[in-house]
């Protein structure tokens, strides 16, 4: 098999002790890494007062990462600037929240550079590069500026928006002409895929193939949809540690016989937990039979706290909350649990299982994996209803939960009066499919087609054949 090479924006190194607080994608990853005797590559984190170059190697659990610091005004630039303040923002369909400046494409692409001429030395002849997601997207060219012309793949973890948004961002030509200096780009679903396809075919006049080939200016890539997965086997054995269940047992005691539902999601606007708060809310207002007897328990722990946006949701949040509390609780009953803080996996795992309804409505999401984690924690003999959006890049393999337009206040009313009162037996059956797609089309079948496209030999070799 050959050797892989990861690069991503921050680097996962697998713990030495197994806590089961590692996320699927970074085990997966770990597994072909260890095996390929492969490197992870990527931004530590840290800070240095002017970009040195310098390559932090460590080793463990058996992977190899290699990591560089990076200037205050990269971090500015590229991280909190193109990437979380342009692409991030427009590639959520949200053209109004995106910011256009000039000084945010160089420093993207200075440190894209930075990263191509620090990684280049570390490739040698026969090695898999495998590239992921917006922060990266121009360095396969910059590689390939430098001779590297090994077989290199990209994946995106976020949607890819219709051509109509992307036209508004100025380089948007550019940015896709990057993509064709890989040999396989990736994309979660159909319509992210669809979507890239559609600008290439009518924007750049490519020639695309019914089979997710395209042809531009002598360059050939191959794009294909592949959603990725969880470890759905793994993870519910996590949520039968005896962490999870004491943490299931905890929650069913201060429920005190209340239907929990449960919202897990970081505190972003692509996740639409303002319109949450108002499903929720009408679903309060108008069905006083169920006051008193349900209540929601919303995570959400902050992120990207030095974005202005980020700052105006959390404020918003803060108020919503506080009126919805104040409107509908009584002395003994809190209605709405707004916890801005990040829990440890396990105990997540045991929290999904305490709850009758996983709510999850991102207004656009590329996958949304705790839509698949709520899934997989449930106990077969009394699983909860999964209430999904229709603009999650999981409900196109999710189609047995209950699926909403986030943005409508009373389908999310709705679904959540028909989840709390749903029978078990269509509870169950609608759980069996779910976790039939969870546990088949998970972390590693999502790993082992995208290195299938990518190097078919390797993918036959490696431990995900
Ligand atoms: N997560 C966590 N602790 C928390 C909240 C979230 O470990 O308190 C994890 C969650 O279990 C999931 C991931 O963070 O694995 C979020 O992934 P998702 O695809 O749902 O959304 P993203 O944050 O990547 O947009």
């Amino acid at each position: 098999m050959k050797r892989l090479i990861v690069v991503s924006n921050r680097v996962q190194p697998p713990s030495e002790e197994a806590t089961g607080n590692q996320g699927g994608l970074a085990l997966a990853l770990s597994a072909v890494l260890r095996e390929s005797n492969g490197i992870w590559f990527g931004w530590s984190g840290g800070e240095t007062e002017s970009f040195t170059g310098l390559i932090n190697f460590q080793k463990s659990a058996g992977v190899t990462t290699a990591t560089v610091d990076l200037e205050p005004q990269d971090i500015l630039e590229y991280y909190d600037g193109f990437a979380n303040r342009t692409l991030w923002p427009l590639f959520h369909y949200r053209v109004s929240l995106a910011e256009f400046e000039r000084e945010f494409v160089d420093g993207y692409e200075r440190v894209n550079t930075r990263f191509a001429e620090t990684l280049l030395p570390l490739i040698t002849h026969d090695d898999l590069v495998w590239v992921h997601d917006y922060h990266l997207i121009p360095l396969g060219q910059r590689l390939r500026e430098r001779g590297v012309a090994n077989r290199m793949g990209f994946f995106l973890h976020i949607p890819w928006p219709p051509m109509g948004l992307l036209v508004s961002l100025p380089n948007h030509q550019e940015l896709v002409e990057q993509l064709f200096a890989y040999d396989v780009v990736g994309f979660h679903t159909q319509d992210w895929l669809d979507n890239f396809l559609d600008y290439a075919r009518t924007h750049m006049d490519a020639e695309v193939d019914e089979d997710g080939t395209v042809r531009w200016q002598g360059r050939t890539l191959r794009a294909l949809a592949c959603p990725i997965g969880i470890d759905g086997a793994a993870y519910a054995q996590t949520a039968q540690s005896p962490t999870a269940l004491a943490m299931c047992r905890q929650m069913h005691e201060s429920a005190n016989d209340r239907a929990m539902i449960v919202g897990v999601d970081r505190l972003d606007y692509s996740k639409g937990l303002q319109e949450r708060f108002m499903g929720y809310e009408r679903l309060l207002a108008t069905r006083e039979d169920l006051q008193e007897k349900i209540f929601l328990l919303q995570i959400a722990p902050p992120s990207r706290a030095n974005v202005q946006t980020y700052q105006e949701i959390r404020a918003q949040l803060d108020s919503h909350s506080g009126r919805i509390n104040g409107e509908f609780a009584t002395v003994d009953w809190v209605p709405l649990r707004y916890v801005n803080k990040g829990y440890a996996r396990d105990v997540l795992a045991g929290i999904y299982r305490a709850a009758k309804v996983g709510l999850v409505t991102p207004l656009r999401d590329g996958m949304n994996l705790v839509a698949k984690e709520f899934v997989a924690a449930q106990d077969p003999e009394d699983p909860g209803v999964l209430v999904l959006s229709n603009f999650a890049g999981a409900a196109a393999q999710m189609d047995a939960a209950v699926l909403v337009n986030p943005y409508s206040p009373e389908e999310i009313a709705d679904a959540l009066a028909l989840a709390l009162t749903m029978p078990v037996e269509e509870r169950k059956a609608r759980w069996r499919k779910l976790m039939d797609g969870v546990v088949n089309e998970d972390v590693m079948w999502w790993l082992d087609r995208f290195i299938t496209a990518l190097d078919p030999e390797t993918a036959t070799a490696g431990p995900a054949g």
